[in-house]
């Protein structure tokens, strides 16, 4: 069950990630409300400690390549990876 989405501030563009049931989310970073169901979802996994990686890895990831967000074949390949990464039981 994929309990957590990792999405992005509207406002200062941070990742950061909710509880899926939860509709807003005061972004610690600027201050602003992020409206869930209005935000893009980049990844769903089951656990806050997966969630706070990946948020981790995102914002490393644009900050070494530099750029303001990710493709769709960077997102489809993050998906995949952790698909994979479920499948063998890590
Ligand atoms: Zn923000």
């Amino acid at each position: 069950m994929f309990m957590y989405l990792v999405i992005r501030c509207g406002g200062c563009r941070t990742f950061t990630y909710v509880d899926r049931f939860q509709q807003w989310k005061l972004c610690a970073n600027c201050g602003e409300t992020i409206d869930v169901r209005r935000a893009t979802v980049y990844l769903e996994v089951e656990d806050y400690h997966v969630a706070e990686s990946v948020v981790e890895q995102l914002e490393e990831h644009l900050h070494r390549t530099k750029k303001k967000d990710l493709t769709r074949e960077e997102l489809d390949t993050l998906r995949m990876q952790y698909a994979q990464w479920l499948r063998s039981g890590a």
